[in-house]
This record gives C-alpha cells, sequence and structure tokens, in this order.
C-alpha cells in the first residue's frame, strides 16, 4: 500500500489536541492507522502539545469560559463514544452506505461502498467532506486514491466520484453538511437517505 495524500498537519494538531469534530476524527485516525508517517507525526504532536502550549503567552479568558467548558464536556456528544456499526443502506446499482456517527451539530460519519467501475452522481457539499479510501481505488476531477489515501472536498468542488474497475471501493467519510446532488432522482435519495 502507497499512500500519496496525507491530512494536513493542522489536522493531525487539531486530533493530537482533542479539538477535531468527532465524525472528522474518525477519518483522520482511520489514515493515520494505516500511515506510519502521520501515525509518527500524531506522536510527536501528542507528546509536545503540551510544551507548545506552555509556550503560547498566557491570554486573558472570559468569565464565561469555563461554565461553557464544563457544560461542553456533560453534552452527551462528548461523553458518549460513537455508536456502534448500524446495518447497511442499499441506494442503488449495489451503491450502500452505513451511518457511524451523527453528531447533534449535524456532522456525520459513514462508511461508502460503490461497485467497480461504478460512479456517484455529481454532487458538492454545503459543508466539509473528509474521506479515507479503506478499500479499492477511485478516480475524480481532483485526481486518484487508493486504499489509506486521505482526500479532502470543500464546498467549491463538484465531483462525481468513480470507483476503479477492478474492485468495489469502500470509504470512510465524514461530513459537516449534506450532499447537494445536481440530478433530481439522486436528490430524492439523498434527501431520503439524509446523506
Ligand atoms: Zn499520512
Amino acid at each position: 500500500m502507497t499512500i500519496r495524500h496525507h491530512p494536513h498537519e493542522l489536522h493531525l494538531a487539531r486530533l493530537a489536541s482533542g479539538l477535531l469534530d468527532p465524525a472528522l476524527a474518525l477519518v483522520v485516525q482511520a489514515h493515520i492507522d494505516r500511515c506510519p508517517g502521520c501515525e509518527a507525526d500524531i506522536e510527536v504532536l501528542t507528546a509536545t502539545g503540551g510544551v507548545l502550549l506552555e509556550d503560547l503567552p498566557p491570554a486573558q479568558l472570559g468569565d464565561e469560559a469555563l461554565a461553557r467548558a464544563l457544560a461542553r464536556i456533560d453534552t452527551p456528544e462528548m461523553a458518549q463514544p460513537p455508536l456502534p456499526p448500524m446495518r447497511r443502506h442499499r441506494i442503488a446499482g449495489g451503491i450502500w452506505y452505513r451511518p457511524l456517527y451523527h453528531g447533534r451539530d449535524g456532522a456525520r460519519a459513514y462508511e461508502l461502498n460503490v461497485p467497480a467501475g461504478r460512479q456517484m452522481p455529481e454532487h458538492r457539499h454545503s459543508g466539509q467532506e473528509w474521506v479515507c479510501v479503506l478499500h479499492g481505488s477511485f478516480v475524480d476531477r481532483t485526481g486518484h486514491y487508493a486504499e489509506g489515501d486521505f482526500v479532502e472536498c470543500g464546498e467549491e468542488l463538484e465531483h462525481g466520484p468513480r470507483a476503479d474497475p477492478d474492485q468495489d471501493c469502500l470509504c470512510l467519510i465524514a461530513s459537516t453538511g449534506p450532499m447537494r446532488m445536481r440530478r433530481l432522482i439522486p436528490r430524492a435519495f439523498q434527501l431520503f437517505l439524509q446523506l
């Protein structure tokens, strides 16, 4: 496995600091589990995080900062681990997805499987979409991505990823907003499934 696409180091730093949204953190962690280089980086960031914080100049906190932090720790989203894997939902043409996490802020994480050679409908995103390829490979207008690769899709990107013809492509995906399908029928599926 040759991994060519890695998360930005700021994403690794935010993961090490516990500042990443849980859905996005799942995708970055899936990449780290397959990438010795990023695994080494995250170990350094985790070990040195406290040192970096100690070097920062002191800042005045607002009166409500402690109360807000304690309230955030007490919310179910912070207190509960991600949901256990749920059942697969078949979409069409052999494409299926399996929800893994749904945050109170609307962020989601799910597995998406696209059969060999099949293309997803053209779509955009209303937030961030981060992807880690778990198995197989796909191509879109931004490049070719294989097992272990990390892909970050912003709101400006419109694409219709196609699985390579030799095998199915399984991805772990996190999104902070729903997809925006260009055509009506895929949009109906997307609204029905709340992807
Ligand atoms: Zn990496």
